[in-house]
């Protein structure tokens, strides 16, 4: 009898698209090595607000893909003991044309998406952080989930070494791929029946003469996390004001989406011009995450503004009441992001290496659905 020989895959990256990746590749049943630069992952997959997002995701592939994800999600962290939490999401309206929007939406999705439109005190009952004066209502949608990302990602390695025997290479660099022989800075050599490079933001180690043929670029966006809320305080759902509902594709559907860009034009010009939008999530301890701005450009400044900051808070003192504002950290994260609009970037360089790359702001929400839909294209 003749015994197929395990095929073998290597993956470059530790982000949640390397993750993503190698967890569809150990399922059909293929030996994974992954290899990272560091001693863990601490690209964009650890420094975002570790929102599942299906509510910004566009009809049809985008929207089935989160959905997916977030399916996949949950179900790993029930089986590896990660912390998550469903807590849906509100975006609020504070006067008639952020309510048209939010009515729209969901009259668009009414079949499609567990969304409704809630009056200014069913919106209060759901959460408690926010702030009353004004409100007028809000959009609901049931579907989002929220993880720790700093947890998540590396329980995420833990759980695919022990369950599905992913082996990791910490601290290795790659430094060249031909075919599919990778070098490492170690002056070692692999060799393996395929290679998948998801190594994010870094255009400029492998295959730079690809991204530099490609409609890519990098966003760096400012964050920062508050103190636990005492007590125990929840608040409830993830939050956003309007502002992304300008950010995010699903929101198209609205015809008055228009009308509210010409609002931010006139009264918040700062905002678009440094593409800030304000959210909020919960983590397991009653931190919050808050941001974001989104700067554009091969060369992100590696300086945060403390402009920045103010203005997303200031923003989010119009929708969000907390127990505690103390500021505890803030940062800045680094995404690639195709600019022609496609969700992300799956290109076969050489025969037997797939580059998967700039998954952009949805790199959490989408990245399962989108390993998944790799693995069934090879
Ligand atoms: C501030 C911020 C907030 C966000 N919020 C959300 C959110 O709430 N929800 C959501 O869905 N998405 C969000 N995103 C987007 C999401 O985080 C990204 O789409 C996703 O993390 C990209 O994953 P990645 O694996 O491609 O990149 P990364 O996480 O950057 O991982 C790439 C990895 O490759 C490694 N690497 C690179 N080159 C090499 C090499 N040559 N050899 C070895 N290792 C290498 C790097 O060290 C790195 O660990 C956010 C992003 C940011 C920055």
């Amino acid at each position: 009898m003749h015994i197929k020989p395990q095929q073998t895959v290597l993956i470059i990256g530790a982000g949640i698209v390397g993750l993503a990746s190698a967890r569809a590749f150990a399922l059909k049943g293929y030996k994974v090595t992954v290899f990272e630069r560091y001693s863990q992952a601490i690209g964009a997959s650890i420094r975002n607000f570790g929102m599942i997002w299906p509510v910004g995701q566009a009809a049809g592939d985008p929207y089935n893909t989160a959905i997916q994800s977030r399916d996949i999600w949950k179900s790993i962290c029930e089986d590896a003991g990660i912390w998550y939490r469903q807590s849906g999401s509100l975006h609020l309206a504070y006067n008639a044309t952020e309510l048209a929007v939010m009515e729209e939406y969901a009259a668009a999705y009414a079949a499609d998406r567990p969304c409704s439109v809630l009056t200014a005190a069913e919106t209060l009952a759901k959460s408690e952080a926010v702030n009353p004066d004004g409100l007028i209502g809000a959009l609901w949608n049931a579907d989002e989930l929220i993880v720790d990302p700093r947890l998540a990602i590396s329980r995420l390695a833990s759980y695919l070494e022990e369950k599905l025997q992913v082996e990791f290479k910490w601290n290795t660099l790659v430094t060249h791929i031909e075919k599919t022989t990778i070098y490492t800075g170690d002056r070692k050599k692999y060799q393996a029946d395929m290679v998948v490079v998801c190594s994010g933001a870094d255009f400029e180690t492998l295959y730079p003469r690809i991204y530099s043929e490609i409609p890519i670029t990098k966003c760096k966006l400012q964050m920062m996390r508050l103190a636990a809320q005492p007590g125990d305080w929840s608040i409830g759902s993830s939050l956003c004001g309007s502002l992304s509902a300008l950010h995010y594709a699903a929101f198209q559907v609205a015809p008055s989406l228009s009308s509210l860009r010409q609002l931010a034009d006139e009264y918040l010009p700062e905002y678009g011009k440094l593409g800030i939008h304000v959210m909020v999530s919960q983590n397991g301890n009653g931190e919050l995450t808050i941001g974001d701005s989104h700067e554009y450009g091969l060369n992100p400044d590696p300086f945060d503004r403390e402009h920045i900051n103010a203005l997303i808070l200031n923003y989010l003192k119009t929708f969000a009441r907390f127990k505690d504002w103390k500021l505890l950290q803030s940062w800045n994260g680094v995404y690639a992001k195709m600019t022609n609009g496609d969700t992300c970037f799956q290109h076969s360089p050489e025969e037997g290496v797939l580059i998967f790359n700039a998954t952009g702001g949805a790199g959490m929400t989408l990245s399962f659905g989108l390993a998944e839909r790799m693995i069934q294209q090879l």
